[in-house]
Parts: C-alpha cells; sequence; structure tokens
C-alpha cells in the first residue's frame, strides 16, 4: 500500500537581497518517515525550515502539507495544521519552570482539539499532561528536573523541552533543526530512541543535521543541500557514497 506524502517542497526559493539561501528545492516525503537533511553550514537548511514553517515566506515555489497548499502562511497556522519545529537556537521561557512552557502550547486550539486533553480552563490538568510530555522525554517525573527553571536546565534537557514543546502541539509532523548539536556522543546515543518512539508512534520526523554518523543511523532517508541546491537524495548508504 503506498504511504500518503506528507509534504513536498515544489521549486523552493529563499533569496536575501543578493543571497539565494535556498534554490529551486524539491522534495517529497511519506508519512511515517525520518528524513535526514544534511549540508555544511550555509547551505540554507535553517531557511528551509524556516520557508516550511511559515517564518519566511518563499521567495519561490510551494509547499504543500497533506496535498494543501500552505506556503507562505503564518507560523501559528501552520502549527494548527500539524507541522512544528525545533530551534537550533532554543529559546525555553527560561525564567518559567521547564514543564510551564508546555502549558503554554497545550492551550493551543489545536492541542485542545487533537490531544486527549480536554481543556475547561482548569489548570490542573494542563499541569498534568505537560509533566506526562516531559516524562515521556526523559524528565524523571519524581525529580525536581520538570519543575526547575528552564534556564537552569542543561542542554541535554533543552533539547528535550523543545520536543516537548512540539509535542504539546500533537504534531503530525516535527522538524528538528539540529538537535545533535552541543550533545555529547552519550547524550545522542539516549535521544535516539526518543525519537525512534516518536516515530513508531505515528510522527514523522525531519532531522536537519550537521552529525552525519548518528544521523545516518536514523534516517530512512537523506536529502543533501549545498549552497542553497539539492544535490543528492537517496538512502543513508547512497548518500554517503555521493562526493
Ligand atoms: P544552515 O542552516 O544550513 O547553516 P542557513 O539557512 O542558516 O544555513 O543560511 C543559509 C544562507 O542564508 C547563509 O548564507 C546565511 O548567511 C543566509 N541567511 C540566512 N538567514 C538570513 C537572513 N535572515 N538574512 C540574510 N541572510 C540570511
Ligand atoms: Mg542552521
Amino acid at each position: 500500500m503506498n504511504k500518503e506524502v506528507l509534504l513536498r517542497a515544489e521549486g523552493l526559493r529563499k533569496s536575501f537581497g543578493g543571497v539565494t539561501a535556498v534554490n529551486d528545492v524539491n522534495f517529497e516525503m511519506k508519512r511515517g518517515e525520518i528524513l535526514g537533511v544534511i549540508g555544511p553550514n550555509g547551505s540554507g537548511k535553517t531557511t528551509l525550515v524556516n520557508c516550511i514553517t511559515g517564518f519566511h515566506k518563499p521567495t519561490a515555489g510551494k509547499v504543500r502539507f497533506r496535498g494543501r497548499n500552505i506556503t507562505g502562511m503564518k507560523p501559528h497556522r501552520i502549527a494548527d495544521l500539524g507541522i512544528n519545529r525545533t530551534f537550533q537556537i532554543m529559546r525555553p521561557y527560561f525564567s518559567m519552570p521547564a514543564f510551564k512552557n508546555l502549558v503554554i502550547p497545550l492551550s493551543s486550539p489545536r492541542a485542545k482539539r487533537v490531544g486527549g486533553w480536554r481543556g475547561g480552563g482548569r489548570h490542573g490538568d494542563r499541569n498534568t499532561v505537560a509533566v506526562d510530555i516531559l516524562e515521556e522525554l526523559g524528565f524523571e517525573r519524581d525529580s525536581r528536573v520538570p519543575y526547575k527553571l528552564a534556564g537552569t536546565l542543561p542542554t541535554g534537557y533543552l533539547k528535550r523541552l523543545e520536543l516537548g514543546r512540539c509535542l504539546a502541539l500533537r504534531p503530525e509532523l516535527i522538524i528538528c533543526d539540529e538537535v545533535f548539536s552541543g550533545l555529547s556522543a552519550s547524550e545522542i546515543s539516549s535521544l535516539v530512541p526518543l525519537l525512534e518512539k516518536l516515530n513508531a508512534q505515528g510522527i514523522t520526523l525531519i532531522m536537519i543535521e550537521h552529525r552525519l554518523a548518528e544521523l545516518f543511523r536514523v534516517a530512512n532517508r537523506v536529502v543533501a543541500l549545498s549552497y542553497g541546491e539539492k544535490v543528492t537524495e537517496g538512502e543513508p548508504d547512497e548518500v554517503m557514497e555521493h562526493p
């Protein structure tokens, strides 16, 4: 059975004045895949994420999600349709307890509509769901970690908090922008099974990465960018052999 095409980029381009950061990029992905996007610094990876998630309006081309043209929609509308992203430069609410960072997305229309949670304006429920999500991501519920100020958490937990913020919106697709960067090899090894678990639960993933060895173990397929253009695409082994 052919799986549904979840996301498609058609001739996507983004220019900043004279710099074309993303140049005529085409790719598609099916529901359930883990797609890696690789490329050196400055090759347009984050700009591509920004174009898909509405943070940048593409200069040309289209983005389709479940067949629907989402090009140029605002980020909150795209999130409401089911695409969420982590930030390479993490921006939690540093002065709030970690779990409170999830209470905000848990208050969104999508979280109420799609999540099992039935709002009703009772803060207690949202707090519990927030801690539930963090627990799934390896925050030990009975430790103090979920309740610590986000600004005091080490990088490994901040990356998980970013994922938690995404999960709170019950996304169909999560785009992780260099979620491995700044992590030690052992922190990466503990994050990988979490990503695989999310994928097994039905969440489609795009992983923008720089750390190829680790990525190639998780991704089903890889798209490589260079100077904003797609230079190759294929299974990790095939892409590994490309010059
Ligand atoms: P990557 O994530 O692969 O490191 P980026 O997408 O961040 O690459 O950047 C691609 C290119 O676009 C770089 O040359 C960068 O300087 C440029 N660029 C990215 N964002 C902007 C912006 N907001 N304004 C101007 N130039 C930008
Ligand atoms: Mg980047």
